[in-house]
């Protein structure tokens, strides 16, 4: 599917990649911008369109932000995407500049005072890596916006609803209270025990729940009884307890609810106000609801997929009307430093004040036509530049003459990723 503006340039609905290709042969429409893409119609404004409401989804995570547009009123998926973030970058990159900062500090120069608590954090600080992922996920929501008529958004707030649990440690309640409770149950599982098996500490295999106490000796189904095992331990635990399997330590971490799940989902919780602040309706689902809704839908797992099933207004169809999913890997805006300096904080090399070279600047998603010589061919992608013409593009050397500009630099780089095949067999594997 692609976007399309309207000759005022206000979102309309999106169109299938052949009507498309019928409107830029035509002539009605121009390309507005390559990721998406999106034409701009030149004979038609947004008063003279039906435009219908669409809902934007989103998952996110710590390393990929999953994005899906739904229309409502057909139940198709109409845009998916996955945003890659940079938060291990920006990690590294201020550790680096600490290191250096610091032996400048211990050399008693002039060029870096001396710093003991003489800062101060703000209310709602958030390190920068986290506050990269609220702000790389608010530019995409605000992007979106203006390329497709959004009304409504649905978003991944917490891991497991414990209201649906029933604040099942507190109150004793068996946790079989329909289907969907379970799966919040699992969730808030593999979050209380790492994701590992409790017994042999495996990860990287389909996890059960497992009974400490069985329940034909008299166990509950109570979750501070439940555990995650793998499915070989859990047979050969049989019906033993976990005291008489070599476990005795379990059962104290079993009673200890999990605290600390609020922490966890700080970052989803500053996103959620942040998306409240755009006015829009903001509706939370917790991720046991989402896996829940994908396994109904038959969906194998990947993050926009988990994006489209956030939520209770998740539709009982979804037909997947994209072609392929925009893979969004978040590259930054280059830095402000002018000098750079070894690994020892000593200065190697210093930068130009400049930017911009022969009309181009590093980031620039450009085409290249080189006509001869080792690198004959066209390329496309995001260009470095140099000072002296010959930038690079893709590992090859090529000289600005041959290049022209598709999109100015957004901070951003794409590539297209596969939708995937349905999958029904998924829902039968316990946890994935
Ligand atoms: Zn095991």
């Amino acid at each position: 599917m692609v976007f399309v503006l309207s000759s005022d340039g206000q979102p309309l609905d999106p169109c299938h990649e052949a009507r498309a290709r019928q409107l830029l042969n035509k002539g009605r429409a121009a390309v507005y911008r390559t990721y998406p893409f999106t034409l701009r119609l030149k004979d038609r404004t947004a008063a003279e369109s039906e435009v219908h409401d669409h809902r934007l989804k989103l998952d996110p995570g710590s390393k990929t932000t999953g994005l899906a547009i739904i229309q409502e009123v057909t139940r198709r998926v109409v845009f998916a995407a996955e945003l890659t973030h940079r938060g291990g970058q920006i990690r590294d990159a201020l550790l680096r500049r600490r290191a250096i900062r610091r032996s400048r500090r211990q050399r008693h120069t002039r060029y870096r005072p001396a710093r003991f608590l003489n800062r101060r954090r703000p209310d709602g600080w958030l390190a920068p890596s986290l506050a990269h992922r609220l702000d790389t996920t608010a530019t995409w929501v605000a992007r979106l916006r203006r390329l497709c008529s959004v009304a409504t958004i649905s978003m991944e707030l917490v891991c497991f609803d414990t209201q649906l649990m029933q604040n099942a440690e507190i109150s004793g309640l068996a946790y079989q209270q329909g289907a969907l409770a379970g799966y919040e149950v699992r969730e808030y599982l593999l979050a209380k025990w790492g994701r590992t098996c409790a017994y042999c500490g495996k990860t990287d295999t389909p996890l059960e729940v497992e009974h400490l106490v069985p329940k034909g000796r008299g166990g509950s189904d109570r979750v501070s009884n439940l555990t995650i095992a793998c499915h070989d331990c859990n047979q050969r635990k049989g019906n033993q307890t976990a005291v008489e399997f070599g476990f005795p330590h379990l059962m104290n971490v079993a009673q200890t609810p999990l605290k600390d799940a609020a922490a966890v989902n700080s970052v989803r919780w500053a996103l959620y106000e942040r998306l409240g602040a755009t006015g829009l309706c903001v509706e939370a689902g917790s991720g046991g609801r989402t896996k829940y809704n994908r396994m109904c839908l038959g969906w194998p797992k990947s993050h926009w997929r988990d994006a489209a099933a956030v939520g209770a207004s998740t539709p009982e169809t979804l037909r997947v009307a994209v072609g392929s999913v925009l893979l969004i890997a978040a590259k930054g805006h280059g830095r402000r430093q002018m000098c750079r300096t070894d690994k020892y904080g000593f200065p190697i090399r210093h930068l130009p004040r400049q930017k911009r070279w022969f009309g181009f600047k590093t980031g620039d998603l450009v085409r290249a036509v080189v006509p001869k010589g080792r690198y004959a061919g066209v390329h496309v992608g995001r260009v470095t530049v140099r000072s002296r013409p010959m930038f690079r593009l893709k590992g090859i050397d090529v000289h600005p003459k041959h290049l022209t500009l598709m999109q100015q630099s957004d901070g951003y780089g794409y590539t297209f990723g596969v939708v995937g095949e349905k999958r029904a067999e998924d829902a039968a594997s316990p946890v994935s």
